[in-house]
């Protein structure tokens, strides 16, 4: 997908072609430090609901064997799908664009309505409850910062639809403390995309100087609000698998900014940041990014 897409913003009263045209060149706004802060946006996964380590394999695993398949045919709807959900995730951090959990089943034949597969997703969903709950810092952070007047908004990148992660706020007890929530399931982008963070602001009814997003992930989670003028907090707490990051961090504010090297940007992105001072990052803060040795990561944290 490129900037200018015009394909409506599933979000009640932001269109996607307002988004789009709202971006200036080169998309590089300007943070305004001392701007009032009238939103919070959090990620979800590994922010909002801790960090856990998943086995990829064994979620498909479970969905074929809650379809009813068996040996070989176990197997291989295994191993097919989670190939196709990893080239997924895959084109989302190198061409932004996003996906969702019914094309990927249709992918490799499956009808999402069928009762097999609707069966398989029961019981993937069940391997995943465990791994959903809100922290429970969450109610009482969102309840404060609402009686400061402050909007709560939430962004996540994801293959799950809308209603499921509003069921999953809903069983938390949280859904009714958030104004305003996209999930790059219906959208066209996924983070760090611009557009999809100007429609995050945008379905808060706040401009983008004014908010601030918090996030897991140095790359999708500071650079991409920041490159739309957005302050952002960074909760380095999880364990981001080395292939899931998109470049390094070369730069900090304060160790809560960063700016990704011209040669690992994305060609949507070319500009962004680059007002952001260059410092040099606290030693701790570089190790913990730092590269990890191959095949350190055989189980990885799944997103959602
Ligand atoms: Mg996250």
């Amino acid at each position: 997908m490129v900037r200018g897409d015009s394909r409506a913003f599933p979000v009640e009263g932001v269109d996607g072609r307002a988004v789009a045209a709202a971006l200036p060149a080169g998309h590089d706004r300007q943070m305004n430090p001392s701007a009032a802060v009238r939103a919070v946006i959090f990620d979800w996964g590994g922010t909002i609901t801790p960090w856990h380590t998943i086995d990829h394999r064994e979620q498909w695993t479970v969905f074929a064997r809650g379809m009813g398949a068996i040996a070989c045919a176990l197997n291989d709807t295994a191993t097919t799908v989670q190939r196709v959900e990893e080239d997924a995730w895959r084109r989302g951090r190198q061409e932004g664009v996003s996906a969702r959990l019914d094309e990927i089943l249709a992918a490799v034949g499956l009808d999402p309505a069928d009762p097999a597969t609707l069966a398989g997703l029961a019981a993937y969903h069940g391997f995943w409850e465990p791994h959903t709950l809100t922290h429970p810092v969450i109610p009482s952070v969102w309840e404060e910062l609402r009686e400061k007047g402050i909007r709560i908004g939430v962004l996540s990148n994801t293959i799950w639809s809308r209603e499921h992660h509003r069921g999953i706020f809903e069983r938390d007890g949280v859904l009714d403390l958030i104004d305003g929530d996209v999930y790059s399931s219906e959208t066209p982008w996924v983070k760090p995309r611009p557009e999809i963070f100007l429609g995050a602001a945008a379905s808060l009814g706040v401009e983008p100087q004014h908010c601030v997003y918090v996030g897991d992930r140095s790359y999708e989670d500071v650079h991409g609000p920041q490159s739309v003028g957005m302050r952002a907090i960074w909760i380095p707490h999880s364990d981001i698998p080395q292939e899931q990051r998109n470049g390094k961090i070369s730069s900090t504010t304060r160790g809560r900014g960063r700016q990704a090297p011209d040669g690992v940007r994305p060609p949507w992105s070319r500009g962004a940041g680059r007002r952001t001072p260059r410092t040099r990052m606290p030693r701790r803060a570089r190790r913990r990014v730092g590269a990890r040795p191959a095949g350190a990561h055989r189980r990885y944290r799944a997103r959602p």
